[in-house]
């Protein structure tokens, strides 16, 4: 192919060859043996951040609790998130309750089958609607996530910001395009195995192995690393915290967070803003302290913020407004990763 082609060319180009290694090197999923539309959607939920292999023993777990729409909708929230443990940004499992309950509810029971449809369920945006529109609908729409558009920006060769919301778009028209009305589904599949395992971000993708590599730009202009192109994102904020593992006799004082933001209604241990002195409890909490017996340092880092936490571990007295929970209570409460370190500590010692 000469250097002068378009980038939608090139893009155009694609669907033959792909499909063809697809039809060889695709991934063995376990969603993928049934493509129903509550399977497609629930795992590409799980996968919006996190990888693969990580997502798979969920998945199973979660399936096989909660085999249909049905299920996930009459589903109790606390076994849900206790499900959605570990997988973090729980959000998510919420907005798959809600959008199982629309379905059951005022949509009749009905799976919506188009895109369209599938936009207005919460917590389907443009890529989930139309990986499940293509896969189990078979619809002609792209699935334009991540690894597309890293793929589509080298093998078009295209140096715009992935980042900047009118740029995906324009990729997006550029996939309507190049997208093959009778697989669809196995194309954008095709594209997100070839980004996870060929296409590799950084700067040695496994052109030598690729099918597109014969009309790929960044491969012919040895662009591979510097496309796609990102604009650097705000430096996340720091949060400093104390994090409180209060021992009352063999019990561990637990509170629920509340209904809004970060970890919404989830458990955890009481916390206060900045790094308080050792030796010094919340007055608020009516606790009187007995034994100060050790302070460990831990950090969780999310997409925007990172947790930096002092963990005071304290013997004490009194009661105070927390929930108090042997070793056995602890399994009944979803408590986020992000105390993981306090929550082992803890439950070594009680
Ligand atoms: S040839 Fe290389 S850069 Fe181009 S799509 Fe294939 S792996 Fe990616």
């Amino acid at each position: 192919m000469t250097p002068d082609k378009t980038a939608q060319e090139r893009l155009s180009a694609m669907a033959e060859p792909l499909l063809a290694w697809y039809d060889v090197h695709k991934r063995s999923l376990p969603w993928r043996g049934t493509p129903s539309p509550y399977a497609v959607w629930i795992s590409e939920i799980m996968l919006q951040q996190t990888r693969v292999a990580a997502v798979i023993p969920y998945y199973a777990r979660f399936m096989e609790a909660l085999p249909t729409v049905a299920d996930l909708a009459a589903v109790p929230e606390e076994r849900l998130m206790k499900l959605w443990e570990g997988l973090g940004y729980y959000s998510r499992a919420r907005n798959l309750q809600r959008a199982a309950q629309m379905i059951c509810g005022p949509l009749g029971g009905a799976f919506p089958s188009a895109y369209q449809d599938l936009l207005a369920l919460p917590g389907v945006g443009d890529y989930t609607a139309g990986a499940i529109a293509s896969i189990a609908f078979g619809e002609a729409v792209p699935a334009v996530d991540g690894n597309v558009l890293r793929v589509a920006a080298r093998v078009g060769g295209i140096h715009e910001d992935i980042l900047d919301p009118k740029v995906r778009q324009r990729f997006r028209d550029k996939m309507v395009q190049a997208l093959p009305e009778d697989r669809p589904g196995a194309f954008n599949q095709a594209l997100m195995d070839l980004g996870a395992m060929v296409c590799l971000p950084g700067a040695a993708p496994g052109c030598g192995e690729c099918p597109l590599g014969s009309f790929c730009a960044a491969k012919e202009r040895g662009e591979q690393a510097a496309l796609p192109v990102r604009r650097k994102k705000a430096p996340r904020r720091v949060e400093e915290m104390t994090v409180f593992l209060l021992l009352d006799q063999g019990r561990v004082a637990l509170r629920k967070r509340g209904d809004e933001g970060l970890l919404a209604g989830l458990w955890e241990f009481p916390h206060v803003p900045g790094t308080l002195p050792e030796g010094e409890l919340p007055p608020a909490w009516g606790l009187r302290p007995v034994e100060w017996r050790w302070r460990m340092s831990a950090k969780h880092i999310f997409t925007h913020v990172e947790w930096r936490m002092t963990g005071c571990l304290v013997e004490v007295r009194g009661g105070g407004a927390f929930v108090w929970a042997s070793k056995a209570d602890l399994e009944d409460y979803a408590i986020p990763s992000a105390f993981g370190k306090y929550l082992a500590e803890v439950k070594k010692i009680l």
